[in-house]
């Protein structure tokens, strides 16, 4: 089978590293990459938002399935023209990847469907919102509508953080159209889990848990970022509270989309809350999460190409997932500055090295090739993934190889998979 993978971050490099793992997989082409999918690919320079371009390319390459990373070309409606087109593609079409492109639509099929999620309000008038922060207090949670790559969500600790949040928002309209709708929620305490499943829009699937670490810093602090490190599986998920989600929060998610005329298939994301009161969401992914599917997939036993093509042929009624029992853990490698600006074009050194390491795997993500050496060319630049018997060990493993790489400026937290260690 001939496949493209849609995307350049690390959760790309992780999807095309376990496709290419599939005896059915001929040949992987990935648009546009990075210099890790470089080594295991054919890169291809079309930027993931170009749908048209990309229609084409699989068109005249006869490509047999597509697989999207990113949400961006989800939410334009990458798999609707890819489908009228007759191309296989895997994921939600476009009304059903409102479940991400829209905080307020993922809101109100919660509220309609009774799914525990924080309380909230919307609002487009300024007035309005700092007239309710004023009346409703700290803490607050301040949420853009549409996409903001990660940024559109500010926790707010005081009255004073939530009104700058909101005029950024809607006055200085810092997240253009996307922050033109916001939401104000109540802060939710607990540990936070992801479960990412396959769904045919019937059955549901779900894959090991993982925990992100959003904050840039250790400890949990500075501003979120798309993710600096996960780990897989996330003991504070007990299969009690994975069966309770299951009950309360996936099956009326996707029997809720479905009634609404928004069939979904594909693979949901679920951020979860757990709080005293059982696990609430916080968000909903119409996608592999990253950088949780870096330490989830090399735990996968299982052909994810038959995991993908039993969902886009709804047969995952016949799907058992088989995992690898040892723990991994994924430590981001970032752009010192990140999630704010920083400078890119800087060497990589010292990945052949760690590389050779037993029980490492290395995901790219915004790096890119010059003059045939990796450079860094984006925020989060590289995935250390360490596997081991247990959770202590899969860190050390990461964190070893760690020791080995290099770059200017480079910037990751110590202290990953450390609340796991706590849990055990
Ligand atoms: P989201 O993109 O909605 O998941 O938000 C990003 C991060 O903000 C989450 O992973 C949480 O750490 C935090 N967050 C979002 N909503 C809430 C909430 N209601 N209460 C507490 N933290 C939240």
């Amino acid at each position: 089978m001939k496949i493209l993978v849609i995307g350049s971050g690390g959760c790309e490099h992780a999807l095309v590293w376990k496709l290419a793992q599939s005896p059915k997989a001929s040949k992987i082409f990935c648009a546009p990459g990075n210099a890790g999918t470089a080594q295991i690919a054919e890169n291809i320079n079309i930027a993931a938002e170009d749908i048209l371009s990309l229609r084409d390319f699989a068109l005249h390459n006869r490509i047999d399935l597509t697989v999207v990373g990113p949400e961006a070309p989800l939410v334009t409606g990458i798999v609707d023209e890819f489908e009228s087109n007759g191309l296989k593609i895997f994921g939600p079409n476009k009304k059903a990847s409102l479940i991400e492109g829209s905080k307020v639509f993922a809101k109100n099929i919660m509220k309609k469907y009774n799914i525990p999620t924080a309380d909230f309000l919307t609002f487009t008038k300024e007035e309005e919102a700092l007239r309710f922060i004023k009346e409703a207090g700290a803490p607050l949670v301040v949420k853009a509508d549409g996409l903001a790559a990660g940024k559109g969500v500010i926790v707010c600790k005081t009255e004073d953080e939530a009104k700058k949040a909101v005029s950024k928002m809607l006055k200085e309209k810092e997240f253009g159209e996307a922050g033109s709708e916001i939401i104000i929620e109540e802060r939710l305490e607990g540990e936070e889990v992801s479960v990412l499943c396959f769904t045919d829009g019937k059955t549901i699937v779900p894959m090991a848990s993982a925990q992100d670490h959003k904050r840039v810093n250790d400890n949990d602090e500075g501003p979120n970022t798309g993710g600096m490190g996960a780990y897989s599986p996330a003991p504070v998920l007990t299969d009690d509270i994975l069966k309770q989600a299951e009950r309360e929060i996936l099956r009326p998610t996707i029997s809720g989309l479905e009634a609404e005329g928004h069939p979904y298939k594909g693979i949901l994301y679920v951020g979860l809350m757990l709080t005293r009161n059982g696990p609430k969401v916080l968000e909903y992914n119409a996608r592999f999460g990253d950088p949780e599917t870096q330490c989830i997939l090399p735990r996968m036993k299982t052909d994810l190409l038959e995991a993908i093509e039993k969902t886009i042929n709804c047969q995952l009624s016949t799907l058992k997932l088989e995992w690898d029992p040892r723990p991994a853990v994924c430590v981001v490698l970032a752009s010192g500055g990140y999630p704010g600006t920083y400078k890119k074009g800087y060497e990589i050194k010292g990945l052949e090295k760690a590389r050779q390491l037993e029980e490492v795997i290395i995901f790219h993500a915004g790096t890119s090739e010059k003059d045939g050496k990796a450079v860094t060319s984006g925020g989060r630049v590289l995935g250390v993934v360490g596997i081991g018997e247990t959770i202590r060990h899969a860190i050390d493993r990461s964190y070893l190889a760690i020791k080995l790489i290099h770059f200017e400026n480079m910037h990751y937290r110590k202290d990953i998979g450390r609340k796991a260690l706590k849990l055990k």
